[in-house]
């Protein structure tokens, strides 16, 4: 089974709680107006990586971690492969799962394949809906309109359940091979901005 992947960041600490392996996967089928990602859209796009490799990549850096984050893309278009993932995950460690899709919670739940629920059932965090430009907001952490909803499945966040004190941030990296790497959010017009700066240099 393999899984159609964008990137990924081995450690981040601006995309959910701790230290987390950052997946977002390849292809969209929700296409949201004014989406921060549209180059995750593309199902021809991307790099198909088996679950067996993206396991022993994420299982390198699990001393360092708290947990994975997927975003997409959207991560229950792949969600028999991303469930085999995730199941194995759950199995052999404990790493906390946070997952972003921009289905809603409920349609998610009418899915006939078993596997959306599945998966769901294994989220300490889901974030669910669309992006949606009108409702634009980026006062709570991690997601860009007000819309957009967290259940937590699992008691290991309760303190985040009850007060979410975290503030969107962004992590500037400069890899070995000169490739600089924005991650996190931020409004369109301050991303666009560093990277104007960065790309005077
Ligand atoms: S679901 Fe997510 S990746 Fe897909 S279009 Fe909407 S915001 Fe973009």
């Amino acid at each position: 089974m393999q899984l159609n992947i964008h990137k990924y960041i081995p450690v981040s600490e601006v995309e959910g709680p701790g230290k987390r392996f950052v997946l977002w996967v390849q292809g969209c089928s929700i296409q949201c107006e004014n989406c921060f990602v549209p180059h995750t859209w593309n199902v021809k796009e991307g790099n198909m990586i088996s679950i067996d490799e993206l396991y022993k990549i994420i299982m390198s850096y699990s001393n360092e971690l708290e947990g994975i984050t997927v975003f997409g893309g959207e991560p229950f278009d792949q969600h028999l492969a991303l469930y085999q993932l995730i199941k194995k995950l759950k199995e052999n460690t404990n790493l906390s799962v946070m997952i972003f899709s921009g289905y809603t919670y409920e349609h998610l739940k009418r899915r006939v394949a078993i596997t959306n629920q599945q998966l769901l059932d294994l989220c300490d965090i889901f974030v669910d809906g669309p992006y949606i430009e009108k409702l634009h907001d980026l006062s709570r952490p991690w997601v860009g309109s007000s819309n957009q909803r967290y259940f937590f499945f699992t008691d290991r966040y309760k303190d985040l359940a009850k007060e979410m004190k975290i503030e969107n941030k962004l992590t500037i990296t400069i890899q070995n091979t000169g490739e600089v790497v924005v991650n996190g959010l931020a409004h369109k017009d301050t991303i666009a901005y560093l990277e104007g700066l960065i790309s005077d240099y």
